[in-house]
Order: C-alpha cells, then sequence, then structure tokens
C-alpha cells in the first residue's frame, strides 16, 4: 500500500512531538507499506513567520512573503527526515519544488497547477520515505509560491492523486469531522464517514478541518482521505466518500456549519436598471473581493436595496467599492455590519427529500431568529443572522435534524 501521511502543525509542535509522528510512520514502514509524509510548519510558525515579514514593511513583496513563509515546512520536514533517519528508516525532506509540485504565480494564495511525481516516486522504490515540506510549490518563474493558510492538507491530496495513493491520511488535533463545532454546541458528534460533496461544501463555508482545495483534488481523483486524531492510539477518524454505502443514514441533513467571519454590506436606493449590479459587482471583483451570498429587494419607484456579504477582512475594501458605485450612480448610502453569522445545513440526503427547508425555517422561527438573508444550493440551506444568536441557531438546527447524540428529534411544522 501507499499511503500519504499529512501532519499538521500541532502535531509536530515539538521534538517530541515530531519523534511520535516518526513513531507512527515507522510502524506502517514495518508493514511494508510505502509512506510519502508531509507536513506542516510548527504550531504557530507560519503566524510568527508573517508577523516577521509585517515588522520590515507595512507592504512586504508577496514573492518575499512566501519564501519567508515557506521556510516553517522546510523545517518540520527536516526535523521529521532526520527523527525518521534516527529510527532506522531511510527518508529524505523535500521542498514543493523537489516533489515536483508547480503552481500558477499567485503568491500567497497560490493554485497547484501540475505534479510531476517522477522524483518521488523513484525515492520510494528506492526504499526511501520523502519528507515533504507542505504548503508551497514553484510558479512559472521558478519562484516558491505558497498555497494560502491550511494549504499543507491540498499538498497531502494533490500528491495522493498524482501517485495515485491507496488512502491520504490527514492527522490533525481534532478525532475528525463532526456534524457540527464542538464549541458551539454541545451536543456535536463525531462522523465515520461523510460524502465528498458535504465534505466540499463544509470545507467552503469555512469548517477549518480540510483546505478546501484539498477535498476537491482528493475528490477528482477518487482518493480515500481519511481525518483523524493524532493524539489518539488507533484514531479511526472520518472517511471520506464517493458514493453512499448502504448502511449510510439517509437523513436529509449531515452538519450544521456556522461561519462567524462574513459581514454584510447593504446600498440603499440603487436605481432599478439593466446593468447596475454588473457595475457594482464588476467594481467588487476588481478589488480581489469574493462576495458570498447576494440579496436584492424588490424595487419601489425605480430604486432597490441590494445586501451582499464578504469576509470580514475584505469589508472596507468591498465597502469603499460599494461607496463609489453608489455615489456614481445617484444610489444611497452604504451600510456594513460585521455582527452576522452564516449557519448552513448541508447533506445529499436533501436531493431525496422534501420539506427540509420548511423545517430548517420552522427551527429558526420557534426558536425567534430572524433570517436576513438566504442562499441555497442543491444540498446547502444557508442564512445569515444575527451573530449573538448564531450558537442558538446551530443548537436549534443541529436537534431538529436528528443530530443530537441523543437521536431524539423535536416535533417539527410539517
Ligand atoms: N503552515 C501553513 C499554515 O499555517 C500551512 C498549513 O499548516 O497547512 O497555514
Ligand atoms: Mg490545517
Amino acid at each position: 500500500m501507499l499511503l500519504i501521511m499529512k501532519f499538521g502543525g500541532t502535531s509536530v509542535d515539538s521534538i517530541d512531538l515530531i519523534g511520535k509522528v516518526a513513531d507512527r510512520i515507522a510502524a506502517q514502514r514495518q508493514q511494508e507499506h510505502k509512506v510519502v509524509a508531509v507536513v506542516s510548519a510548527m504550531g504557530k510558525q507560519t503566524d510568527r513567520l508573517l508577523e516577521l515579514a509585517k515588522r520590515v514593511s507595512a507592504a512586504p513583496p508577496p514573492r518575499e512573503i512566501d519564501v519567508i513563509a515557506s521556510t516553517g515546512e522546510l523545517v518540520s520536514s527536516a526535523l521529521l527526515a532526520a527523527a525518521l533517519e534516527a529510527r532506522g528508516i531511510r527518508a529524505v525532506s523535500q521542498s514543493g519544488g523537489q516533489a515536483g509540485i508547480s503552481t500558477d504565480a499567485n503568491h500567497t494564495a497560490a493554485a497547484i497547477s501540475a505534479i510531476d511525481p517522477a522524483h518521488l516516486r523513484k525515492l520510494l522504490d528506492a526504499g526511501i520515505t520523502p519528507v515533504v515540506a507542505g504548503y508551497q510549490g514553484l510558479s512559472p518563474d521558478g519562484d516558491v509560491a505558497t498555497l494560502g493558510r491550511g494549504g499543507s492538507d491540498t499538498t497531502a491530496a494533490a500528491l495522493a492523486a498524482a501517485l495515485q495513493a491507496d488512502e491520504c491520511q490527514i492527522y490533525t488535533d481534532v478525532p475528525g469531522v463532526f456534524t457540527t463545532d464542538p464549541n458551539a454546541c454541545a451536543q456535536a458528534r463525531m462522523l465515520e464517514h461523510i460524502h465528498f460533496e458535504e465534505m466540499l461544501e463544509l470545507a467552503s463555508l469555512g469548517a477549518r478541518i480540510l483546505h478546501p482545495r484539498s477535498v476537491y483534488f482528493a475528490g477528482k481523483a477518487k482518493i480515500v482521505l481519511r481525518v483523524l486524531s493524532s493524539f489518539a492510539e488507533n484514531p479511526r477518524g472520518t472517511r471520506i466518500l464517493y458514493s453512499m454505502e448502504p448502511n449510510m443514514e439517509k437523513a436529509p441533513v449531515t452538519g450544521i456549519a456556522l461561519n462567524t467571519e462574513e459581514a454584510k454590506i447593504t446600498i440603499r436606493r440603487l436605481p432599478d436598471q439593466p446593468g447596475v449590479a454588473a457595475k457594482l459587482f464588476g467594481k467588487i471583483a476588481e478589488q480581489g473581493v469574493n462576495v458570498d451570498i447576494i440579496v436584492q429587494n424588490i424595487g419601489d419607484d425605480k430604486a432597490t436595496d441590494v445586501s451582499f456579504t464578504v469576509n470580514r477582512n475584505q469589508t472596507e475594501k468591498a465597502a469603499a467599492a460599494a461607496r463609489s458605485i453608489a455615489e456614481q450612480l445617484g444610489a444611497g448610502t452604504v451600510e456594513t455590519d460585521a455582527r452576522v453569522a452564516k449557519v448552513s445545513a448541508v447533506g445529499v440526503g436533501m436531493r431525496a427529500s422534501s420539506g427540509t427547508a420548511a423545517k430548517f425555517f420552522a427551527t429558526l422561527a420557534q426558536a425567534g431568529i430572524n433570517v436576513q438573508m438566504i442562499s441555497t444550493s442543491e444540498i446547502r440551506i444557508s442564512v445569515i443572522i444575527d451573530e449573538n444568536q448564531a450558537n442558538d441557531a446551530v443548537s436549534a438546527l443541529h436537534r431538529a435534524f436528528g443530530l443530537d447524540a441523543d437521536h431524539e428529534t423535536e416535533p417539527t411544522a410539517d
């Protein structure tokens, strides 16, 4: 078997822990499994490195930020390789570039464009365990480029796909994927398995457990992906599946996601004419701001209000763009509200069931929670609500959709 074993920052946060990781890899090697290890930087090292970059300049060149940030993973990969060698396991550290990972030129948030696995294969064939520095590759100019925060997961999944690995194991500091954030709802349960599309939705919704691109890479190549604890003896974790297994529950909702990192921007009295939305969102896109949910109200006497949400750290950029368009079009005021939360129910079972939306909104109504914005996909319902009611909403939905540990469901409206 060929295993990709990825270890996150908390799993390699000390020499002691790196030794434990080496033991875990050694155990797989003793069973004749081949292993490619992928590591994150030790603990909070990436934060520290990015902080250093900020201290020399208000706006360090993204190219240099990447050189600085990439060193965190280089250190942990070399330490782990040395720890393996000390245990009699042949191992070599590999930068992203050495491992054959090419990216685009979008420094600090680069996407992997290609992987040439020839060198890693040669090492594996020679009985050597490559220990790859996560989160990085080489841009078309041959410069180091990083994949965005949390990007080591994507290194692992992309290597798993390129090497056609039998399994990609993501070792982390939680036991697996939960029905919701245990910090928001005490009834959260660990899932034994989760469907690929659900995981992709949850990752995109801000569940920090997996980098969204990693789910995409694993999914495209249908690689068995497992999220598991590096602090447990024999962790089982959560397995990401590509088809529904017969014994899987057919419940419409698998998980409730909470995101408190969005802000809402409202523009009052925009002219209700063709081309206005194109102008507004064109200007916002120009600023590199990602828009999430959009709501346009029904207009009265030729004017309409438009609200949309963006990541909180882009609020000012987005509001400035909105203000300039509002001025240009003679619209009204621009208001921002960062005290919002996005709560979503996700489940592939929604496709085959009816009444999910009715139950979702009835549950919020019973809890006295006002819905500000709504957005849906085939397997997701999301609402924007007041941040102060976020945990209540999560708990109420978790219970209503039968996700609580005791499995008791409340009577519902439908
Ligand atoms: N060290 C990087 C970060 O903290 C990448 C990763 O851990 O996946 O974002
Ligand atoms: Mg991570």
